[in-house]
């Protein structure tokens, strides 16, 4: 069988991670195709060699060593599989960046993906987690994915509905986490979409501008400001976002809360109640907090960031003590959003 990958050992992943952790992996390959996955996946040199899949390391937290083979998803492409004069099926290889394949599809015209802009990241990791911003989340415009499947090397197809998809939450976080390597995602887009404007620091940043009947481009772009106003530039600072969920709650928990704590901000979810995790981790005082290199960022409570050379267990030691004290206080379990990787 050929071999058409390199493999690197002892592999600094600093470089692959936006928290900036320097730790290492045993061995680290880079893959740019199906095939070349396939090499690397029948070599038998990894049959029992533990396997983590990276793309953009924009939500993992490496918390020691990687005691195994880290294989980067490299896998690039796009193409239209179908197109009419009312939508867009659209192929995006697992290695593209997000944020690109947003702007290419404003460029064109085609809507459904433009309140997603700017998360970082790469195609592949975007059902994952069911990737949402501003109202939208990827599921509404999700058609099917291609995923090799790690101990058999056999490529296999999820429909939407096998993905499961749940807030920040798909089936490749539950019953098939760390099985299959995405290669391929498919969307489906609109050329006259119905545009979402409902969040509303989106709808008052469009007013601000004067925008009454916005574009598919005026959204991305009023989108991409918010997000470059409010959030930390992982080039910048290292961060992987939020760092945790917005917990869900039942309506009985919730109103024992907002009895005790009469202005607990809260949005509706379905039978339960969402409440904004940043708030929850203000309140405990943990606003701009920071412990050598490890801290929580002074404009957002929900993003933990590297100030320079934390290590992973230091930043996961805050995370934790995060969790105990909005659990102490609220009774409310934080769970991360970021994967924890040991
Ligand atoms: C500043 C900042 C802002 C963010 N804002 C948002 C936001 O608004 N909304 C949101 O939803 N997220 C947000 N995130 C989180 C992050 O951008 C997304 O989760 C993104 O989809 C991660 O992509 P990635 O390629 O970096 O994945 P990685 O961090 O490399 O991986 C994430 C997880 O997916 C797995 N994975 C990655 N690629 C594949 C693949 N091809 N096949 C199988 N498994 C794979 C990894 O094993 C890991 O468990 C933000 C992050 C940052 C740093």
């Amino acid at each position: 069988m050929s071999q058409s990958f390199s493999i690197q050992e002892n592999f600094n992943l600093s470089d692959y991670n936006t928290m900036g952790i320097a730790a290492k992996a045993r061995y680290f390959v880079s893959v740019k195709s199906v095939e070349e996955l396939k090499n690397l996946l029948a070599d038998t040199r990894f049959y029992n060699t533990p396997k983590f899949i990276i793309s953009g390391g924009s939500n993992v937290l490496f918390v020691s060593d990687y005691d195994g083979l880290v294989i980067h998803v490299d896998i690039k492409g796009i193409s239209i599989e179908h197109e009419d004069e009312i939508q867009v099926k659209l192929n995006a290889g697992a290695g593209e960046n997000w944020h690109q394949l947003v702007l290419y599809c404003v460029e064109k015209g085609w809507g459904g993906i433009e309140n997603l802009s700017l998360i970082p990241g790469s195609v592949g990791a975007a059902p994952i987690q069911n990737i949402g911003a501003y109202g939208v989340e990827l599921e509404e415009v999700f058609d099917s994915l291609e995923a090799v499947e790690l101990e058999t090397g056999e490529v296999k197809s999820f429909s939407k509905d096998e993905c499961r998809f749940g807030y920040r939450d798909s089936v490749f976080k539950n019953e098939l986490k760390g099985r299959f390597v995405i290669v391929n995602v498919r969307l489906k887009l609109q050329k006259s979409p119905t545009l979402n404007t409902s969040y509303r620091a989106l709808s008052e940043k469009l007013e601000e501008e004067g925008i009454g009947d916005p574009s598919i481009k005026d959204i991305s772009q009023a989108v991409i400001e918010i997000r470059q106003s409010k959030l930390p530039d992982p080039t910048e600072i290292g961060n992987t976002g939020s760092f945790f969920k917005n917990p869900v709650i039942t309506k009985n928990q919730f109103q024992d809360l907002k009895s005790a704590y009469p202005e607990i901000p809260s949005y509706p979810d379905g039978e339960k109640v969402k409440v904004p995790a940043a708030w929850l981790i203000d309140q405990c005082g943990w606003k701009g907090k920071r412990f050598g290199d490890a801290g929580v960022h002074k404009m957002q409570a929900l993003v933990i960031v590297n100030y320079g050379k934390a290590t992973g267990k230091e930043i996961w030691n805050l995370a934790q003590k995060i969790q105990v004290s909005v659990k102490d206080r609220f009774g409310v379990l934080l769970t991360p959003e970021v994967n924890i990787v040991s």
